[in-house]
């Protein structure tokens, strides 16, 4: 499985930052954001090591797939229904985790 040993997110798929997860599937888990900015701020990141959503993309379909499948599940169980699922891509977009991940946000929980 490819793995970037310096990478936060890379650690926390391995289980050497326990963080507790909402979900998983084969091929992706999701946590909440450490420092969530809405309501509802959930993360949603491939097991493998990717450094944006484009190389996920382009490297492994699937991997996307299973990102974007898992988004869904979570935002229908933490999430009013509505929601936003964001990728940034690139230091300047505000990319702060060069390892590929969805920020799922919503404004209202679920009750
Ligand atoms: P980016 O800015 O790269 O799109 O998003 C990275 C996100 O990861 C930020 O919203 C930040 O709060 C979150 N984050 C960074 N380190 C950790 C961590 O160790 N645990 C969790 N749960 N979230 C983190
Ligand atoms: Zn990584």
């Amino acid at each position: 499985m490819a793995r970037d040993l310096d990478c936060i997110f890379c650690k926390i798929v391995a289980g050497e930052i326990s963080t507790p997860l909402l979900g998983s599937n084969e091929l992706a888990i999701a946590f909440r954001d450490i420092a969530p900015r809405k309501p509802v701020h959930i993360l949603v990141v491939p097991r493998e090591h990717h450094a944006n959503v484009v190389e996920l993309a382009e490297s492994s379909p699937e991997e996307l797939h299973a990102v974007v499948s898992l988004a869904n599940q979570m935002a229908k169980q933490f999430s009013g229904g509505s929601f936003r699922l964001t990728f940034n891509t690139g230091a300047e977009a505000g990319q702060t985790v060069f390892h590929a991940h969805a920020h799922i946000t919503s404004e209202t929980a679920k009750a």
